[in-house]
């Protein structure tokens, strides 16, 4: 079914109009790139769909419920409890250890201490990094931190993970990990992956694609949301 929907989003950052009229409908098990130029309007649509941008115009719904109308507090909760994140500028804690930043969503949600420090070193092992688990944020690369931020959306398996360039600083390989989690978190968990990337390469990993111009869907595969297939 439909996990996660945009309505006619639009939204302006002062005068300028950088999404308009956007829809799109994300399924249970799909994962769908995000392509576009620089400036197109894909990370805004990510934050618009998190939650965490409110749209001018349009709606943006969560597993069948309203979602952007929440007050701030009841939309942190189901934004933790139902979605994970890959963002640019990571949110991850400088000042906590990577296992910790890890295991954050499933404290929150209440797994109790050894449980969620063992699900988090499974994560991180998965994505080649759990050598680093006992290092604070700080001391580790760019390309470790990400891996970290990957793990940290998929530990407490969310029904969608939106990721915004999550294999941006890794090499080919390294990257391969990430999409592999992803791939595997959709098929045995049903997770819907949204993610926004420039490379074709990591487009193809996608079972579809919204192509973006000018805060506009100008193409990809996103004429198969007409079907109302769900
Ligand atoms: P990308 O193209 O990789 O999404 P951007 O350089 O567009 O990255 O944006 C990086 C960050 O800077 C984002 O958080 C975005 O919201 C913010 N940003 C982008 N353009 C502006 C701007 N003109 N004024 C303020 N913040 C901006
Ligand atoms: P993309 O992710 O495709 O690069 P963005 O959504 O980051 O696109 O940005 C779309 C447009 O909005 C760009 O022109 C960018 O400069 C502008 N923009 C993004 N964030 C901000 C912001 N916080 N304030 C002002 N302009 C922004």
């Amino acid at each position: 079914g439909i996990v996660l929907e945009g309505r006619r989003l639009g939204h302006s950052y002062g005068p300028t109009r950088v999404l308009d009229d956007v829809d799109v409908t994300i399924r249970a098990g799909e994962i769908v790139a995000v392509m576009g130029p620089s400036g197109s309007g894909k990370s805004t649509l990510l934050h618009l769909l998190a939650g965490l941008l409110k749209p001018d115009v349009g709606e943006v719904w969560l597993a069948g419920q309203r979602f952007d109308t929440l007050g701030e507090r009841k939309r942190s909760e189901r934004r933790l409890k139902e979605l994970g994140f890959v963002f640019q500028f990571g949110d991850l804690v400088p000042e906590l250890t990577v296992e910790e930043n890890v295991e954050l969503p499933l404290r929150l949600l209440g797994t109790r201490p050894a449980q969620a420090r063992a699900r988090a070193h499974e994560m991180l092992d998965r994505l080649g990094v759990v050598e680093h688990a006992a290092k604070r944020l700080s001391e580790v690369s760019g390309g470790q931190a990400q891996r970290a931020a990957v793990a940290r959306a998929l530990v407490h398996t969310p029904p969608v993970i939106l990721a915004d360039e999550p294999t941006g600083s890794l090499d080919t390989t390294t990257g391969e990990l990430v999409l592999e989690a992803f791939v595997d978190a959709a098929r045995d968990q049903g997770t819907a992956v949204v993610l926004v990337t420039h490379e074709l390469r990591v487009a193809s990993w996608a079972g579809r694609d919204i192509l973006l111009r000018d805060g506009r869907v100008v193409g990809g595969s996103a004429a198969g949301d007409l079907t109302g297939a769900s």
